[in-house]
């Protein structure tokens, strides 16, 4: 069986008494009203890391990931975090080609490449974001943009590195405006996606990969999406700031 999750993206967001308040009453309600057996994973800002690495030891009801990484191992990169930095912290996983660090960072699929190995060579697991504009979606190129997103900056992993890794189907279009995708939407493209996996990397694989959907989750339609074969989970911004509301999300399974 492969692994349900549920990852908060918190993006640019919280100071750090919010934060830290925020990943508190996260925590509690976790060991008090979690009910299904999904894996929770928390991406707080780099800055705040330490503060969630060690109430998640502690407590041990979520684990921590990094919201991006430098594509260089160490060096002359003012302001820039490493995959080895992470890991020196017990962080395990990384978010990876987030659609906000494509367009305002212009994250090529090269440069994803490059972030995937470096997250992969330091142990940590990369949350693979892949996902398509409005108007491609629109011109009918929504497969063909994914397919080229998966191509470009994960297929070229072998079996043992593709098992580590997740994979997060989050439509651009879908992202922070209430545009959620339809369950239809997302189970045809999940099923796309695991069904390229399988030609690249054969049945076991195809099978054990984790495929998150994000893009305007809530706790009011993540049990429609969660209940299609291949949604395993979501990767959730916005609905992952209030605690009450994301513990929903985690239990809609
Ligand atoms: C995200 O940023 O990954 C995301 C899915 O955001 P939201 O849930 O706010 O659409």
């Amino acid at each position: 069986m492969r692994k349900k999750i549920v990852t908060a993206n918190w993006k640019m967001n919280k100071s750090f008494t919010e934060a830290d308040d925020l990943i508190n009453e996260i925590s509690e309600l976790l060991a008090e009203k979690k009910e299904s057996e999904a894996l929770v994973i928390i991406a707080p800002p780099a800055v705040y890391l330490e503060l969630a690495g060690d109430i998640a030891s502690t407590e041990g009801e979520f684990e921590v990931s990094g919201q991006n990484i430098y594509q260089a191992e160490s060096g002359a990169f003012t302001g820039e975090v490493s995959a080895m930095m992470l890991k020196s912290m017990n962080v395990d996983y990384c978010i990876i080609g987030h659609s906000e660090r494509r367009k305002y960072f212009n994250e090529s699929n090269d440069i994803l490449k490059q972030k995937v190995d470096i997250a992969i060579n330091n142990s940590i697991i990369p949350i693979y974001c892949c996902g398509e504009i409005l108007p491609e979606r629109e011109a009918g190129k929504h497969f063909e943009v994914i397919q080229k997103q998966l191509e470009e900056a994960v297929f070229h992993l072998d079996h043992d590195a593709f098992s580590n890794i997740i994979i997060a189907y989050e439509p651009v279009w879908a992202i922070g405006t209430g545009a959620t995708a339809t369950p239809e939407q997302a189970q045809e493209m999940h099923a796309f996606i695991r069904e390229n996996i399988e030609k690249k990397l054969g049945k076991e694989v195809a099978g054990k990969t984790t495929i998150l959907y994000g893009g305007s989750c809530n706790s009011k339609n993540a049990s429609s999406l969660f209940s299609n074969p291949d949604v395993d989970g979501g990767l959730i911004g916005g609905a992952s700031l209030v605690a009450e509301e994301f513990i929903k999300i985690v239990n809609s399974f």
